[in-house]
């Protein structure tokens, strides 16, 4: 993978995971498929973009697109973007500061298995999870969290036995406040595992006509620490990382959608919309940024801009060529221009 320099003019990175071809696609098409997206020569990288690079199978045309970062298909790199984007976030999360990490992208590109992942390859879910939690051992910091999703504009409480509504509150101390929300101790690894798999099982999932199950709801999972400052003066600092696999963006004339679904499909579509000019709008520096156009960049308000940090993961598979077009230009006009 061609990687950065770390730390660049943007306030919210966006990077480009391309997933590998699944053994199905693989005999499908034909054996060794040919990725729809590459990167330019290194050639005609500056020093603080990727060029990102899609070619249409059909017509051999050409798109081009800017990031900050590209993580290819070749290896199984999420230990790496955790590495090089992730883990760099961490110490100011215990100095205070906020932190929002998002995977971005179609439905089946990846966004799960980036954020979320396997028992074998985990994802960015729990390596922060283990990452915080060695260092609330060496240090007087604890960590809880919760988990939610945001469907259809409403926020449901994962960790609760019967997800429930949850209210968003805007705080005088500029914060915001999900009423009621549950916010569980975490101590060790295996604890954060039964917490958060009790969660998954109870994020929405439907069937749309493009994929058997996917997400129909945006899953934010919250670190919270509590850190005691060095001189002990008893006073909490508090920072939390948000973690978010969102929903899925979609084409309605391809999946067919009608009813709830086409309800749900724009819901999402507009959500997404707000986030990404939210982020432009930050990388900008526009005068205004326009949090209060969907509940999703609401309940963000605290964790995107001023002190705060934030990664774009844009998740690509790499045989959809018009999915990709949309993905990868929707996160690059989020970026620094
Ligand atoms: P999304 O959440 O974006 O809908 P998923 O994360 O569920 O997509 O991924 C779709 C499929 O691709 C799943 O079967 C998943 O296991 C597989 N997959 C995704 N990324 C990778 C990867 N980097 N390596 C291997 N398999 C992957
Ligand atoms: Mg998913």
């Amino acid at each position: 993978p061609i990687n950065n320099n770390p730390i660049s003019v943007s306030k919210v990175r966006v990077i480009v995971r391309v997933r590998p071809f699944l053994p199905h696609e693989t005999s499908r098409n034909c054996d060794d498929p040919v990725s729809c997206i590459s990167l330019l020569d290194q050639d005609f990288q500056s020093q603080n973009d990727v060029a990102v690079y899609l070619k249409d199978p059909f017509t051999s045309r050409k798109e081009c697109y800017k990031l900050d970062s590209f993580f290819d298909q070749e290896d199984n790199n999420v230990g790496q973007i955790f590495e090089r984007e992730v883990s760099p976030m961490i110490p100011a999360i215990f100095g205070g500061c906020n932190a929002t990490v998002f995977a971005y992208g179609a439905t089946g590109s990846g966004k799960t298995y980036t954020m979320q992942g396997t028992e074998e390859q985990p994802g960015l879910m729990p390596l922060a999870m283990s990452t915080i939690l060695s260092i609330c051992q060496n240090t007087s910091s604890t960590a809880q969290i919760s988990y939610y999703e945001v469907y259809m504009d409403r926020c449901y409480d994962l960790l609760e036995l019967k997800a429930s509504e949850i209210s968003v509150l805007d705080g005088k101390d500029g914060h915001i406040h999900l009423r009621g929300l549950s916010q569980v101790p975490v101590n060790t690894m295996s604890e954060f595992q039964e917490v958060f798999s009790s969660g998954i099982q109870r994020r929405k999932t439907a069937h749309t006509g493009l994929n058997d199950v996917s997400s129909r709801s945006h899953g934010v999972l919250v670190i919270s620490i509590l850190s005691t400052p060095p001189d002990g003066n008893g006073s909490f600092v508090c920072g939390k990382l948000n973690l978010i696999d969102l929903a899925g963006n979609e084409d309605n004339r391809r999946s067919c959608n009608e009813g709830i679904r086409l309800q749900e499909s724009a819901k999402i579509n507009q959500s997404l919309f707000a986030l990404s000019n939210v982020i432009y709008a930050l990388n900008n520096n526009k005068p205004r940024t326009p949090y209060r156009d969907s509940k999703l960049t609401r309940i963000l308000q605290d964790s995107l801009g001023g002190s705060s940090r934030a990664l774009m993961v844009a998740c690509l598979n790499p045989g959809e060529y018009q999915e990709s077009v949309h993905t990868v230009s929707l996160a690059a006009r989020s970026r620094h221009v």
